[in-house]
């Protein structure tokens, strides 16, 4: 029995455990401090009543002989495709119901589809970046090239016809750094995968942030892109669905490499693989697109809307550098007087008590930046804001 060897080749993530020590070890020899966290990625509003109101319902269906439902298709049920299809309607993308695959989530899937492509090929990943597509790429033996994120490109990389890669990673709005593509900017690289016979793994988990009409929530929005792209989105962070677990993925008819249908190989994977959303999910998943549960999430991304706000409003203030804030829930900042991103997140709780997550967690290029997230407490935001304006 031979292991894979990839794995040893991870590089070992401390980032989330090393800010959880630094702030036990500061809460020791402080115990008064009131410590604010805006580092976390977690959603904390609770699900919408709509949804609760739905899962109660579904919960209700299982316990009765004539309502009961046992295993149900891989690829989800067809109310809840529906759902999606008419979501997508409603910003003029017609998607068909079998490009719709519902998931337990933007993560599984983003790892997963990598079964259907061959490890020779090369990737390109943007530095910084979300970990999870560098490190599912690592356990499978795959070349990784980075694509330069910085100041000079305000976080947002374009294509270079120098760079040859076969599988593209893009994530608008972006974690970590909050900047989203435009149509134009979007187009540039689906006009690369078209010409490079490349695809597009395009992660769209924070979408609903998006405000201005005229910014791309779908890449489905571009010409050509079903011919290049997947899209992968989530209701984690669009309706808290964090612990419930649930998402989806579109895998458009119109992909064909070397002759194979993409769509249908990635329906024989998870019929092969994954045993589908748990019925009640999926039920609260429906409810999300209701008009009540509509009215419900956009009060909750109102709020972490107005928290980042406030955070991206001090740093104007201020004059320092940063991305993100207006149309996603995380805020990329320079770290003020050239401080490296540990020296500042140490310097940060130390003088404010105020917890960020370091850039340089998210790749190279992160070094000198760091992250603040608006899924936190309003009154703690305006607080934190406070403390962070003294310093500075
Ligand atoms: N994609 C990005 C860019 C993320 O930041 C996250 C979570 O933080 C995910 C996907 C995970 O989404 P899900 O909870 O649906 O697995």
């Amino acid at each position: 029995m031979k292991i894979n060897k990839n794995y040893q080749k991870l590089e070992d993530s401390y980032l989330f455990s090393t800010i959880a020590h630094k702030v036990a070890e500061f809460t020791q020899k402080n115990p008064d401090a009131s410590v604010i966290r805006l580092g976390i990625g977690d959603v904390t509003l609770p699900l919408a009543p709509a949804v609760v109101k739905a899962m109660n319902k579904a919960v209700e269906e299982m316990g009765v002989k004539e309502s009961f439902r046992g295993y149900g298709p891989e690829q989800g049920y067809g109310f809840l495709k529906e759902a999606i299809q008419k979501y997508y309607a409603s910003r003029n993308t017609h998607l068909e119901l079998d490009e719709i695959f519902i998931s337990d989530g933007a993560k599984s899937d983003v790892g997963n589809i990598l079964d259907l492509f061959s490890q020779d090929n090369t990737v390109l990943v943007p530095n910084p970046v979300y970990p999870v597509y560098v490190d599912t790429n690592v356990m499978a033996g795959r070349k990784i090239v980075f694509a330069d994120a910085n100041e000079a490109n305000d976080f947002l990389p374009m294509p270079d016809e120098n760079i040859k890669a076969d599988i593209i990673y893009i994530c608008s709005p972006n974690n970590p750094t909050g900047a989203v593509y435009t149509k134009e900017g979007l187009k540039k690289w689906v006009d690369y995968a078209l010409k490079n016979n490349a695809i597009i793994l395009y992660d769209a988990a924070y979408e609903c942030f998006i405000k201005d009409k005229n910014l791309p929530r779908s890449i489905f929005e571009i010409e050509g892109a079903k011919k290049c792209a997947i899209e992968f989105c989530s209701f984690s962070k669009t309706a808290g669905f964090t612990g419930t677990r649930c998402g989806y993925t579109i895998v458009p008819q119109e992909l064909v490499y070397d002759g194979v249908h993409i769509n249908k190989m990635w329906l024989r994977r998870q019929t092969t693989k994954f045993n589908g959303v748990p019925y009640i999910v999926q039920r609260g998943a429906e409810a999300v697109f209701s008009e009540e549960g509509q009215k419900q999430i956009q009060e909750n991304i109102a709020y972490y809307s107005e928290n980042a706000k406030i955070i991206a409003d001090t740093l104007k203030a201020k004059g320092i550098y940063f991305t993100g804030g207006t149309h996603s829930p995380y805020i990329w900042l320079k770290c003020p007087n050239n401080m490296s991103s540990w020296e500042f997140f140490d310097y940060l709780l130390e003088k404010a008590q105020v917890v960020g997550t370091p850039g340089a967690g998210f790749g190279e290029n992160g070094e000198g930046f760091f992250r603040l997230t608006s899924f936190g407490d309003r009154a703690k935001t305006i607080e934190a804001m406070e403390r962070f304006s003294k310093l500075f």
